[in-house]
């Protein structure tokens, strides 16, 4: 505040040299939003009107949002059973001609496997964009969650595993051109003040937000084992109670969340919210649900992902969540079921 830096300041380029080293890859860049991480990333890659995107049909529906706000086309596939995450054999079945690229998502903190992704892609000559909203510091057993792809996408919303104190996102790519074309897209598509090269909008990472980022950055890493930790604590305290399915995590995943399957949902929901504990449901629509895209999906159905929305309900989770909170909620969903 005193240096007047606020925007594109220095602890901008700061954040995004340190962040880009945290995930293994070459360049970040820092924008608005983990939506306009995603919208620009497609828009850097050239991924417009007239191209299909395969998604998952089980993510935030900003997922499909970005692909939508670059003009291209959001094409669903369905997710698998075990953990929620993209189904590759339903996402070969929903490939056509104009499939440009497949945005694999790392939902609930757990890194999708780099090596059959990168396959995928290859194979069809596919662009791959990873939304990594939910998975900073996650790995696939190898590489590290937004490595891999030819841009991933990020979300400082507070609430993600790395929060800003407002909003934020990041885009990481392997590519110059693209971390070019990025810089341009959020600074109204400006290479230099007053030159404007092509149709950009105002997307910049503020640098309040990016000096906030930079100091919880170096937290990070240690956050996330605790959530690994508590999360552990639950599969102790949830294994083989009837009805529910619990979510096959890998030990790597940075536990976003901790969804667990379970019948009657609403009732349970309900029950543990009046007990004082702040469950949610992640997340109860499809992307195919959404009012916003019925003219794009309709009569199409995803069951594995409707039935992760019907029956998933996600039991409070945080690095500083005390460890006889974890056993209260499991013993407060054990007796509500
Ligand atoms: C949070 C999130 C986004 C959007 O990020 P915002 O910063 O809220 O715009 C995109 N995709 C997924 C999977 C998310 O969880």
């Amino acid at each position: 505040m005193e240096r007047c830096d606020f925007v594109l300041g220095q602890a901008v380029g700061e954040f995004e040299k340190r962040f880009a080293d945290y995930c293994g890859v070459s360049h970040a860049v820092g924008v608005a939003s983990g939506t306009d991480a995603l919208h620009l990333a497609f828009r850097a890659l050239d991924v417009g009107p007239g191209d299909e995107v395969i998604l998952p049909a089980m993510t935030f529906v900003a997922t499909a949002l970005g692909v939508v706000l670059a003009g291209a086309t959001p094409v669903l596939a369905d997710v698998r059973d075990a953990d929620g995450l993209l189904d590759l054999d339903k996402a070969a079945a929903a490939v056509t001609d104009k499939t440009r690229a497949v945005c694999p998502v790392h939902l609930f903190g757990q890194c999708m496997e780099s090596g059959p992704l990168l396959d995928f892609a290859r194979e069809r000559g596919l662009l791959l964009v990873e939304d990594a909203a939910q998975a900073h510091g996650a790995y696939d057993g190898k590489v590290r969650a937004g490595s891999f792809g030819h841009a991933a996408c990020f979300s400082f919303y507070p609430g993600k595993n790395l929060g800003a104190y407002g909003d934020g996102g990041a885009v990481c790519t392997p590519d110059p051109e693209t971390d070019r074309r990025l810089r341009m897209l959020r600074n109204y598509g400006s290479p230099k003040k007053y030159l404007h090269e092509e149709f950009g909008t105002n997307s910049r990472l503020d640098t309040l937000q990016a000096a906030v980022l930079n100091v919880k950055l170096a937290r990070l890493d240690a956050w996330n084992r605790r959530r690994a930790e508590l999360a552990a604590l639950y599969d102790q305290a949830l294994a083989n109670i009837p009805g529910v399915t619990l979510t096959a995590f890998r030990p790597d995943s940075v536990y976003h969340l901790y969804v667990i399957r379970v019948p009657n949902r609403d009732r349970v929901l309900a029950a543990l919210n009046e007990a004082g504990i702040g469950a949610g449901i992640h997340y109860p629509y499809t992307v195919h649900e959404a009012g916003m895209f019925s003219h794009l999906f309709a009569g199409q159905e995803f069951p594995v992902a409707e039935d992760w929305a019907r029956r998933s309900i996600s039991l409070p989770l945080y690095a500083e969540m005390p460890e006889q909170a974890v056993e209260r909620a499991a013993r407060v969903l054990k007796k509500t079921l």
